[in-house]
């Protein structure tokens, strides 16, 4: 069942993105090499503690393998459900840092990935089309248009750069739940799928690979690679659709101020 939002649900769901936008603009500061992953994660888990929220990732899942902390952090060819450790992030990592927060009883959902100092240009350009894929993605969801469409326009980009569409985890529906109705996959066809309508909030989150599109788990039940070892990028935010049109309720404008103030 698809849960649409009230706009003072969407307001509440605003807050709890917002929040999110902000601990990832906290960790955009401290990505450096020679820095542990889980202190990251601390760093996380205080503010959000601080400010009135609850990590919605740490405990998640099933009672003997939940999830042990407040942030996935995904280094190079992991591509999602890293679990931050203390092994220090070196000069040409990419990390692609998830973090879920609940607040007011609503979730907020919301991944960035990051360069750790100087990268290779491929890699730069992975990153670069699977933000851009997000945009087109998210350009999609308007009143009438179908998830197939967002679906489609993600793929596309992604292809024609000659990347990997991962095709096992997917963007959802997001609201009083993590992860509600629909699924919103990152590859699909034009006029697919459920009805994209007045009030449904989505959490859109393409997992693009610089080779294929396959992948496998790690034994931890968690952390998900590539198939072939090569990197793999993941942005997502979270979006309503209000008066017809997409509203992205999480920002990346705190995390690129943060960024800008360390060149
Ligand atoms: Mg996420
Ligand atoms: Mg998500």
């Amino acid at each position: 069942m698809i849960y649409l939002k009230t706009r003072e649900e969407i307001e509440l769901m605003r807050e709890a993105a917002l929040m999110v936008s902000k601990t990832l603009a906290i960790i955009a500061k401290e990505v450096k090499p020679g820095v542990e992953p889980l202190k990251l994660d601390k760093l996380a888990e205080e503010f959000i503690r601080d400010n009135g929220g609850i990590p919605a990732f740490k405990g998640y899942g099933s009672k003997n393998n939940a999830f042990p902390a407040t942030l996935c952090i995904s280094i190079n060819e992991a591509v999602v459900h890293g679990i931050p450790n203390k092994n220090p992030l070196h000069d040409g990592d990419i990390i692609s840092v998830d973090c879920g927060v609940k607040k007011n009883g609503y979730f907020g959902d919301h991944a960035y990935t990051f360069a750790v100092g100087e990268i290779k240009p491929e890699v730069q350009k992975l990153i670069t089309v699977t933000k851009e894929s997000l945009y087109l993605g998210i350009e999609q969801m308007v009143s009438g248009n179908r998830i197939g469409d967002i679906s489609f326009a993600i793929q596309q980009h992604a292809e024609k750069n000659g990347f990997g569409v991962v095709r096992e985890l997917v963007g959802h529906g997001l609201g009083k739940n993590l992860h509600e109705e629909p699924e919103v996959p990152n590859y699909g066809k034009r006029g697919d799928g459920p009805k994209l309508r007045e009030g449904m909030v989505l959490a859109i989150e393409p997992m693009i690979n610089l080779g294929t599109k396959n992948i496998k788990q790690l034994k931890d039940g968690w952390t998900i690679i590539t198939a072939d070892g090569k990197p793999s990028a993941h942005f997502e935010h979270d979006v309503a659709i209000v008066d017809g049109k997409p509203e992205i309720l999480s920002s990346y404008l705190f995390i690129e101020e943060a960024l800008a103030s360390l060149k």
